[in-house]
């Protein structure tokens, strides 16, 4: 595999894998600045990505202790695990926006158990079958919480704040918000020219928000501490129009290959979430809960084929839909349902 790819003006991309995972491996951005080598993710935490993000910096004539600084695009650990293991090996700093940085607060300082409890609270209340809540109330009772991922995750030291410029010496690197996929995803917009001239303005480091061939993960933020009723899919389709205009000569995402014309990707995201809200108002024409929405929502193969940690994804992806739906007037819970169901209006 090809472990580094140049893409002109200080910016390369390595390889680093993501091990057992049908996207394969993430794209480490490495940006030259004037006090070194800054990285835009870091990929998974696995002795076999320490060894490739090592070799891709070695290719470069570069080591981990000459990384000045990392920039996470969000907490998700294919983009912020390997984050820690580089500030021990440099002492760069660590850059995150404040509401992914929360999250891993949470998750280092829970209660063991909190979060299986959460979750077996939540998957209930939206009429999840008792065969999916089994395993959860068993691995609560066998202690398996504590080894969660998540629990060592490196704790930024610097803040990324929204409309940034980021003080890197030699570039211009603006921290666009974009949340909806996590609560503090950022893009970084590198604001200068194309190194090959191609029209729009700069590049975009887009990590999981702005993908060419898939539409990311969408569902609610998830947290067991915070009762405020989100709409992270109303915040993503903001993210996509945020992006959009900015008018990115080229996106250099965290999966997958760069690709231009982020413009025409945006509107054929926005279109493709059009139509799924679409369908599942029809799908709503009577009541349903979360669960039921989900197995009759469409996926990547049928549902009796999806594995029992997607479809728990899946049925935060349905909640994501059904807030925005809510949000927007055309569906409302039905009274006194429990689990809830959820009705089409008008
Ligand atoms: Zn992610
Ligand atoms: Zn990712």
């Amino acid at each position: 595999m090809t472990r580094v790819t140049e893409h002109g003006g200080g910016v390369w991309s390595l390889k680093v894998p993501i091990p057992d995972n049908p996207l394969g491996h993430t794209l480490v951005h490495v940006l030259d600045t004037g006090r070194g080598p800054v990285l835009v993710d870091t990929g998974w935490d696995d002795p076999a990505s320490w060894t490739e993000l090592s070799d891709g910096l070695a290719e470069l004539g570069l080591a981990p202790v000459d990384v000045h600084g990392v920039l996470v695009t969000h907490h998700h650990p294919d983009h912020h695990g390997l984050s820690g293991r580089v500030r021990e090996a440099s002492g760069a700093w660590i850059a995150m926006h404040a509401a992914d940085i929360a999250v891993l607060r949470r998750t280092r300082e829970a209660r063991p158990g909190a979060w299986l409890d959460y979750l077996a609270g939540k998957l209930a209340a939206v009429g999840a079958p008792e065969e999916h809540l089994a395993p959860l109330l068993a691995a609560r009772e066998s202690g398996r919480a504590r080894t969660l991922p998540g629990l060592r995750a490196a704790l930024p030291d610097r803040e990324i704040a929204p409309g940034e410029l980021l003080d890197l010496a030699g570039r211009r690197l603006r921290a666009i918000w974009t949340p909806g996929h996590t609560p503090g995803h950022v893009c970084l917009h590198l604001e200068e020219d194309h190194p090959a001239n191609l029209p729009g303005r700069g590049r975009l480091f887009s990590g999981d928000h702005l993908l060419p061939g898939i539409s990311p993960h969408i569902g609610l933020y998830e947290d067991p501490d915070d009762s405020t009723v989100t709409d992270p899919l109303g915040d993503y389709l903001d993210s996509l129009e945020r992006v959009g205009r900015l008018g990115a000569a080229e996106v250099l995402p965290a999966h997958q290959h760069p690709f231009t014309d982020a413009t025409a990707r945006v509107r054929e995201l926005l279109a493709h979430h059009e139509e799924r809200l679409t369908g599942l108002l029809s799908l709503l024409a009577a009541p349903l809960t979360p669960w039921r929405l989900a197995e009759r929502m469409e996926w990547n193969r049928p549902w009796d084929e999806i594995p029992y940690g997607s479809r728990t994804i899946a049925v935060s992806e349905a909640e994501a839909h059904l807030r925005r739906l809510v949000k927007l007037g055309r569906v409302e819970a039905v009274p006194g349902s429990d689990p809830v169901a959820y009705v089409a209006v008008g």
